[in-house]
């Protein structure tokens, strides 16, 4: 292949021969049953098989459109077929062709005709035996044909052209990669069959057969990486810290609001954790707002009383800085001293000391609580005694960090991930089934009800006046622009199925870097039509990943101290910060966005006494995503409702995670997910060390290596 077909093929993830046989078709046309011309009728797709007559081209007065005109005929009649905008295909046939057509017969102002079909060409030297009855092998038409997620220049067609072959060559050569004891007993279909079956099937039965093993094998596969993490580390041993109450009990005494219930238990949780010979690794969820700061605090607070250090990390600095102010706030009076490291401010204690200075006391174990960025895992940092790590705001992986962290320690820290998406049970027996679990599902009492308004056009002016009286009045807004979508080809062979939905997901390919930019572009074209046009009269800001990180925080300062009202930004801005004073998170193309992070985005608002507002602007005002987000606020409930709506794509950033799409939906399906466990469960306790599955043993390390890549 040249290199602009790799390049393109780059987009679809295909890398090599191996990516390019697992990328399965998303759908199926059927195209299986060829009827004689005269039985096709307008309304119905249909697929036929005949001599072209007559074949032109002509362009259409009004639209400058170009229009393909073929007449078709077998022996029960003939056929009008229409293509546009393809000219070349004048080239493609020739009078007295043989060819298969599939596609949608219309019939507009007393003109019947099939409408753009799917086409392919018989060759001549097959012409006669097709007559004699023999079934020509074809590939785009009369069988069950694949449709793939397709990029820009390449097509279903040319991947269905390219992939047969393929795999006609090699398919006695794939080797299985599943045990031999599960393909039984789960009765899935071995490999050769299954990968020739998703691509060409007999029939859509055995397509959903071969689709089924894909599924059980992805989850099984990742259900036996993060089982043997877990066995793996049961056998580490930790530090014990044991409780010590008294302090607990002052320290929750002290605060200046009560723990809601499920604050306690979690912290309860955390700290009969700690007290364990093997290390925790405890997952904390809890919607943004929920209080887990506070929560973490009391196991910093109750590891440091014990003697040992606690490493806090944050994603970014604004959120390491305001960790630091939360938690020397906290523990205020209980003697703990508390560090700041990022790549450019360190503090100790409430002043500003020297990078080197930081790092020497945390070696000698002098700081109790460091509180960092990634700077925390910086090759210098070295801990005298680290007991407990926190993550915040991180995905899962917190075991790399870790294993930073405690270079040179005899022991092994105990792990508290902290994340604010709220996960439903089947998602996290997926993918955090080695974690345990903490769940914040209640909200601290007194918080107001953010009010959700889904926007439509018309109203716009309105919401609008809305936002200029809430300014006016000393609020402030966030607004979110629209999620840039990848610029998406419609199929070539599905045009009569409005596959807008399955289209969404073609866009993991796209090159971050240009999709970035053109966030940055949204970002810009917003402020300046916010700016200049709507509200000239009001101060607006903007914020986007392009700046460089003093930019950002004069930006973010400027809010703070409310010099600006309006703040412009794309959807990554930093989560978890917090801006009392902003009551009106207004979403732009609300539509485009996820469930979870539409709730993510309003979690940035209500978080002071005023009463706060969720603008969703969109032209889709009926969305069923749009009007979860008015009915509930519960993180957890939108987050099962979105995992129902469209797959859990959205939560947890499945490309991290490599979740192919065609699984993704079968994570709703708790059944399959315990089945897959179980089976690994199985496997790892006869054999933990896989030392009977090289295959499996294999695919492990990969996974082992992907996660640690985090
Ligand atoms: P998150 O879970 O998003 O990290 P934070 O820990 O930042 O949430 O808490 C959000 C705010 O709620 C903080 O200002 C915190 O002081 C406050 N808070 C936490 N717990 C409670 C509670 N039980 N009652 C009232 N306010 C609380
Ligand atoms: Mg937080």
């Amino acid at each position: 292949m040249g290199p602009k077909t790799q390049k393109r093929l780059k987009k679809l993830g295909i890398k090599n021969v191996r990516d390019l046989l697992f990328h399965f078709p998303h759908r199926y046309e059927d195209f299986s049953d060829i009827i004689p011309i005269s039985k096709a009728e307008p309304g119905k797709i249909v697929c036929v098989q005949g001599e072209i007559t007559e074949i032109r081209n002509f362009r259409t007065f009004r639209k400058k459109m170009y229009i393909t005109e073929a007449k078709v005929s077998d022996q029960s009649g003939k056929i009008r077929v229409t293509w546009f905008n393809q000219p070349y295909l004048i080239n493609t046939f020739k009078k007295g062709d043989f060819v298969f057509l599939a596609g949608k017969m219309v019939s507009k102002k007393g003109r019947k005709y099939l409408s753009s079909p799917t086409y392919e060409k018989i060759p001549s030297q097959f012409i006669e035996s097709l007559e004699n009855g023999e079934k020509y092998d074809s590939l785009h038409t009369g069988r069950i044909i694949p449709v793939y997620p397709e990029t820009e220049g390449m097509s279903s067609r040319w991947l269905r052209f390219i992939i047969k072959p393929l795999l006609t060559k090699i398919k006695n050569e794939i080797p299985e990669t599943l045990p031999n004891e599960v393909l039984k007993k789960q009765e899935l279909s071995p490999i050769k069959e299954a990968i020739w079956q998703i691509h060409f099937p007999d029939s859509l039965e055995k397509a959903e057969l071969a689709k089924k093993r894909f599924v059980f094998e992805e989850l099984f596969d990742l259900a036996l990486g993060i089982l043997s993490e877990k066995i793996k580390l049961a056998k580490e041993k930790a530090i014990v810290l044991p409780i010590n109450l008294i302090l607990v009990k002052k320290f929750v005494k002290n605060l200046p609001f009560q723990l809601t219930l499920d604050q306690k238990k979690s912290a309860w949780q955390i700290l009969k954790d700690l007290e364990k010979t093997k290390p925790m690794n405890r997952l904390l969820n809890g919607d943004v707002g929920s209080g887990k700061t506070v929560v973490a605090t009391i196991a910093a607070l109750n590891t440091a009383k014990a003697g040992f250090q606690v490493a806090f990390m944050a994603p970014t600095e604004i959120l390491a800085k305001q960790h630091l102010k939360t938690t020397s706030t906290l523990l205020k009076g209980f003697r703990i001293k508390i560090g700041l490291i990022t790549g450019k401010e360190n503090f100790l204690g409430g002043r500003k000391i020297k990078r080197k200075e930081i790092v020497e006391k945390t070696k000698q174990g002098d700081v109790d609580i460091l509180i960092g960025t990634h700077a925390l895992v910086q090759e210098k940092v070295e801990f005298k005694n680290l007991g407990l790590v926190i993550i915040d705001e991180q995905h899962r992986f917190g075991i790399e960090q870790r294993a930073k962290l405690c270079r040179k320690q005899k022991f092994l820290p105990h792990l508290l991930s902290m994340s604010a998406t709220p996960i439903p049970r089947t998602l996290a027996l997926t993918i955090y089934g080695d974690l345990d679990l903490s769940l914040i599902k209640e909200m601290p009492k007194g918080r107001k009800k953010i009010i959700t308004k889904i926007i439509r056009p018309e109203k716009r002016q309105e919401a609008y006046d809305f936002i200029r009286n809430e300014v006016k009045s000393g609020r402030q807004v966030f607004v979110v622009c629209p999620r840039i979508e990848p610029a998406t080809k419609v199929e070539e062979d599905s045009f009569f199925s409005t596959s807008a939905e399955a289209s969404v997901n073609n866009g993991g390919g796209l090159d971050k870097r240009i999709l970035s930019w053109a966030e940055v572009k949204a970002v810009k074209e917003e402020y300046e039509k916010l700016s200049k046009n709507i509200f000239p009269d009001l101060h607006v800001g903007m914020l986007h990943g392009k700046m460089k990180t003093e930019e950002k925080e004069k930006v973010l300062k400027s809010f703070k101290n409310r010099k600006t009202d309006i703040l412009v930004s794309t959807s990554v801005i930093e989560v978890g910060i917090d801006f009392p004073n902003a009551t009106i998170m207004m979403i732009e193309g609300a539509d485009k966005f996820g469930l979870a992070q539409l709730h993510q985005f309003r979690g940035r608002v209500g978080r002071g006494e005023h009463q706060s507002y969720c603008f969703l602007f969109s032209e889709f005002p009926n969305n069923p995503r749009l009007k979860a987000m008015t009915i509930s606020q519960d993180g957890f409930e939108l987050a099962e409702k979105d995992l129902k709506l469209r797959g859990p794509g959205d939560l947890t950033g499945q490309r991290q995670w490599g979740i192919p799409d065609f699984v993704m939906a079968s994570l709703k399906n708790i059944e399959l997910i315990e089945k897959t466990r179980a089976a690994a469960k199985e496997i790892l306790q006869i054999d933990p060390e896989l030392k009977n599955y090289p295959g499996l043993r294999d695919k492990l390390k990969k996974f082992q290596q992907r996660i640690h890549l985090e």
